[in-house]
């Protein structure tokens, strides 16, 4: 028996897992600091494309206590923090009397975090349950009751924007919805006036992607508020949209990143819409362009890459 020689292996063996555990935890330090510093360049980038805040805005913060909308404020207040021009931020929640729905959760965070905010109670969820048979989808009439609430109090709070908490992905499964189920080619703009002219809807997520969002929720460690307590089933077109995309990415690295871009590419000329192209008085110029249609040719497809966009694992 060599007691000496068991406990220096011991020794070596916890100091291997130590420095193992060290080097993880520097990995990390370096992802989570790599992957900050993307959401705040493509916030950035997204508020510089679009112009999407500009100096003296009052900003409604729509907070629902999902991943995505503390994930906004959170970057918007670093952003806030070293943007050129003075803005407001004011988080706003609307708790619709859902059951369960944890009241305390938001406030306490919102107050921890020194912003300004406030808290709409109304009590949308009896009215829609009043209203909707059971088993019929109840997502329409609830969130035109929250838009006519979230409208009020914006004008209320004096807010001339309200930012909601929409990311690339979002965008793009709303791309294909519109597509494959409402004959359209219409996303979800980072930008867009109300229905009712009054104020300005920012999405200043425009080029984030969701896994991003979720790794910085499990950073930041969010006090998520569960989005089922309404009981409404899920959405499943938009739950088969997604679905699609995570396989196809899962299958072809970088098709999101060039989906996405080409919603910043169109080329009227190239699709049939008469109204956006005028196809009937369509002439010929006899003068040459390099750029134009060749026609017979196939079409070349050099990989397209978006700055900034990209996902990591960590
Ligand atoms: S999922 Fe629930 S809370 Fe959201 S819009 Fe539908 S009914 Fe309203």
């Amino acid at each position: 028996m060599n007691t000496y020689t068991d406990t220096e292996a011991d020794n070596a063996w916890v100091q291997a897992q130590a420095e193992s555990e060290a080097a993880k935890a520097i990995k990390i330090e370096r992802e989570t600091h790599k992957l900050e510093k993307r959401l705040c360049r493509q916030m950035g980038q997204a508020i510089s494309d679009f112009n999407l805040i500009e100096e003296g805005d009052r900003i409604m913060v729509c907070m629902s206590g999902g991943k995505d909308s503390y994930g906004m404020l959170d970057i918007l207040l670093k952003m806030k923090a070293r943007a050129p021009v003075d803005f407001e931020l004011v988080a706003v929640n609307l708790d619709q009397k859902q059951p369960g729905f944890p009241a305390h959760i938001l406030p306490a965070y919102l107050k921890a975090l020194g912003v300004e905010y406030h808290i709409e109670t109304q009590d949308t969820y009896s009215i829609v349950k009043d209203k909707i048979p059971e088993g019929k989808t109840m997502c329409s009439l609830c969130s035109r009751l929250r838009r006519g609430i979230l409208y009020r109090v914006a004008r209320e709070l004096k807010c001339n924007k309200l930012a909601l908490g929409h990311h690339r992905d979002d965008m793009l499964q709303t791309f294909f919805l519109n597509m494959f189920f409402g004959g359209k080619l219409k996303g979800m703009p980072p930008k867009l006036v109300s229905d009712n002219g009054e104020f300005m809807v920012i999405r200043p997520l425009a080029y984030v992607a969701e896994t991003d969002l979720i790794r910085w929720a499990e950073h930041r460690q969010f006090p998520i508020i569960p989005c089922t307590l309404c009981g409404s089933q899920e959405n499943l077109q938009r739950l088969q949209v997604g679905n699609m995309l995570r396989e196809w990415q899962k299958k072809h690295p970088g098709r999101i990143e060039n989906m996405f871009s080409a919603l910043q590419n169109v080329v009227p000329s190239h699709l049939m819409d008469a109204k956006l192209h005028g196809f009937k008085d369509l002439k010929i110029t006899g003068i040459a362009d390099e750029a134009g249609d060749t026609a017979f040719d196939e079409e070349e497809f050099k990989e397209a890459s978006l700055p900034g966009i990209q996902v990591i694992s960590m």
